[in-house]
């Protein structure tokens, strides 16, 4: 071996001791093939198990021949050195297996090698030395294997993350294809509730949406709010925007939509409402259907509510039915006037029948009794005459009639007056009442004739009293007048040649009564009273007898004078005083009052009230008699506590002869009395009358009229 200043250099203890601590391993004289070992680090003798001095000096393959075995292998360390000499470039070896052996427990162990071989360089460019680093890798190898695996598994782990990544990532976008379609699938809700709405809104009938068991107004189309001008219903529970259906049926109903989800349908149903805010509540009617809405569980949320006011209709209809019940009404009662009609129109046709018949029978009547009709029109003087009318004041024509011409003017002189009276009285309602009876002379328009009429008829009033139709019938009483006229003129005659005889035997008894007293023969004497009595109640009926022949043949004279009844009355009552014992005459104060009367006949009328008034009373009964002024009149009156008489009697009392039958039986008399009395007091123009209950008594009265000075 050769050695060198190099070779003391690493041989030398500055560098050994430099070396001991290096991280390389060896330093190496490229002596191939020995390889003497000129520096060795303690890493390396830790590596090697060796001792420095076992290495120190010595080839390195003397040392460990194993790793020399085959020189040739590429990857002995041999081979390394000599490509480190032949290139002058670091030589790496792969690692390699090293099997070593252990001395202090006299066994092998794998380990794990990495070598690398530095040259060094002489001045001459020639490779002298070699810096081994050999490092035992076999922890890092198991360390790098253990991480290879950590890393396997950390792979095969990050592998199966992966997948469960790309699982994550499917389920992830199934998730997000739901997500998208629920979001479609809402947004297709929200249009399908927008082209509701817009379907609601523009439905032409009232709808509503109620929201909840509250049923809160969601959606009031314009239709619905149209029921309600006026009135907020949007976002309001129903029973706040409606108050008035509280408690209704309606509120029930839509309870018990909600509650069941059953479907409520109702026609021409009665709602009370109101339609504006504070407007009153009346009966509503309408067509109405109320549907569950459910939610998308199927749960009911709400009502929707589809309303038409039919109100009108009902109203209509209701009017209808009314008017057709009305209708019905009236074609019932149409039907009873009908069947009321034809029983009048019967009645009517019966009525005509008797009317005809009645119009024959007075015809016939007529026609027996020659009774002429006449009929005056008061407000235009227009008359009508039948013939016979015609015939009885003996006119020819067949012209119009005149009142005046015809009439009044063809009246006999001496009845002209008193007709004209019975007129006057006759169209003065308050006078006559309209009664018209009179008894007149005509004297013929063409045959001059004088005919005795009597006329009975009626006038016609006016609301004002004022008269508007004289109507009645004439009757040609000449015959009978002529008849009575004889007999007046019989009894005129028969009373007027009595009356002689009477006067005679009168003044006869007077004689044998003077001589009789002389020789106080009381039979004769009371014998003769009572002759002259009769003779006196003889000559009283004689004298009425002649006066009624008298008046009958006009022959009875009215002397008319100014004079006051007071005094009048006042003579009367004292003649009653003289004559009457019988019956207590109690005569009234009378007042002033002056008429024009004759005064011998109006006290003749006096007389006769009172002698009937004696006659037809209890003895010892009172009698009145008083004259007041009435009226412009003056009326007298004579009231007795009689029999009375009935009103059947009391129209006939004052007609000629009529006496009353009961009474007539024990008492004497003829009925001329009140005859003569009616008579002078209608040619008086005045009244004459009585008044009389039976069992009570009667009042007979006359009224005349007053002077016109004393009258106002
Ligand atoms: P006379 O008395 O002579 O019969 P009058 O003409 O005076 O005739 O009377 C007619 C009738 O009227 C009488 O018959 C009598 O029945 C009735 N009469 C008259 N005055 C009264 C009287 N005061 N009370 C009852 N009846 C009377």
């Amino acid at each position: 071996m050769i050695t060198t200043d190099n070779d003391k250099f690493y041989r030398g203890t500055q560098f050994q001791a430099f070396f001991k601590n290096s991280s390389r391993s060896l330093v190496l004289k490229a002596d191939a093939p020995i390889f003497t070992i000129l520096a060795v680090s303690d890493t390396y003798l830790s590596l090697t198990h060796k001792q420095r001095q076992q290495l120190l000096g010595r080839g390195l393959f003397e040392v460990f021949p194993g790793s020399a075995g085959d020189p040739s292998e590429q990857n002995s360390v041999h081979s390394s050195f000599l490509r480190a000499i032949a290139t002058r470039a670091a030589d790496e070896l792969p690692i390699f297996k090293y099997e070593i052996h252990v001395a202090e427990t006299d066994s092998h162990v794998t380990e794990y090698w990495t070598n690398v071989n530095e040259p060094l360089l002489d001045d001459d460019g020639n490779v002298a030395y070699l810096i081994n680093t050999t490092t035992n890798i076999t922890r890092q190898l198991v360390t790098e294997q253990a991480l290879e695996k950590t890393t396997a598994e950390l792979q095969a782990l990050n592998e199966q993350l992966a997948v469960t990544n790309q699982d994550l990532v499917f389920v992830n976008k199934q998730q997000e294809a739901l997500v998208n379609e629920l979001t479609v699938a809402k947004q297709n809700l929200q249009l399908e509730r927008d082209r509701l709405n817009r379907f609601f809104m523009q439905v032409p009938a009232g709808v509503c949406v109620l929201d909840g068991p509250e049923h809160v107004y969601e959606l009031v189309n314009k239709e619905y709010q149209k029921l309600f001008p006026g009135r907020r219903l949007h976002g309001l529970p129903l029973l706040e925007a409606l108050p008035e259906i509280r408690g209704t049926a309606i509120e029930e109903i839509l309870n018990k939509v909600y509650t069941t989800g059953e479907t409520y349908e109702a026609s021409s149903s009665m709602v009370p409402l109101a339609y504006t805010p504070d407007g009153p509540v009346v009966e509503r009617y309408f067509n109405f259907i109320y549907q569950a809405r459910l939610d998308t569980n199927n749960q009911v949320d709400g009502i929707v509510a589809l309303a038409f006011e039919v109100t009108e209709a009902v109203k209509d209809q209701q009017a209808l039915a009314q008017n057709e019940l009305r209708l019905q009404e009236m074609n019932n009662e149409l039907a009873v006037a009908n069947r009321e009609l034809t029983a009048s129109s019967e009645q009517q046709a019966a009525m005509n029948a008797e009317l005809i018949a009645a119009y024959e029978q007075i015809r016939l009547s007529k026609e027996a009794a020659e009774l002429g009709t006449f009929d005056m029109n008061m407000v235009t003087g227009h008359m009508e005459w039948d013939a016979r009318c015609r015939q009885l004041f003996g006119i020819s024509h067949q012209n119009k009639v005149d009142f005046e011409e015809d009439f009044l003017a063809r009246l006999h002189p001496d009845d002209m007056d008193r007709v004209r009276a019975v007129l006057a009285a006759t169209f003065n309602k308050l006078v006559s009442n309209g009664n018209y009876d009179v008894q007149y002379r005509t004297i013929g328009v063409d045959d001059h004739q004088v005919r005795w009429v009597r006329a009975k008829g009626q006038v016609y009033f006016g609301p004002n009293d004022e008269p508007l139709r004289f109507i009645g019938s004439v009757l040609n009483i000449t015959e009978q007048k002529e008849d009575d006229q004889r007999k007046n003129d019989f009894i005129g005659m028969v009373s007027h040649e009595l009356k002689t005889p009477l006067t005679s035997l009168n003044a006869y008894l007077q004689m044998l009564q003077a001589r009789a007293r002389k020789t106080e023969d009381t039979f004769t004497l009371s014998s003769l009273d009572k002759s002259v009595n009769q003779v006196k109640k003889m000559t009283v009926m004689i004298n009425g007898f002649l006066n009624v022949s008298r008046l009958e043949s006009g022959k009875i004279h009215i002397d008319k004078r100014s004079f006051d009844m007071a005094d009048l009355v006042k003579e009367v009552e004292d003649d009653s005083i003289a004559t009457i014992t019988s019956h207590q005459v109690v005569f009234a104060p009378v007042v002033e009052s002056y008429v024009v009367a004759d005064g011998d006949k109006i006290g003749q009328v006096i007389n006769n009230f009172i002698s009937n008034a004696v006659k037809y009373s209890p003895l010892n009964s009172t009698i009145n008699v008083a004259c007041e002024t009435v009226d412009g009149h003056a009326q007298l009156s004579v009231r007795d506590e009689g029999f009375g008489i009935k009103p059947d009697d009391q129209q006939k009392l004052f007609d000629r002869y009529y006496r009353v039958e009961s009474n007539a039986t024990h008492i004497a008399g003829f009925g001329i009395g009140l005859y003569l009395c009616a008579e002078i007091i209608r040619r008086h123009e005045g009244r004459i009358w009585v008044e009389s209950e039976v069992g009570k008594g009667s009042t007979f009265y006359f009224s005349i009229p007053l002077e016109r000075s004393t009258s106002s």
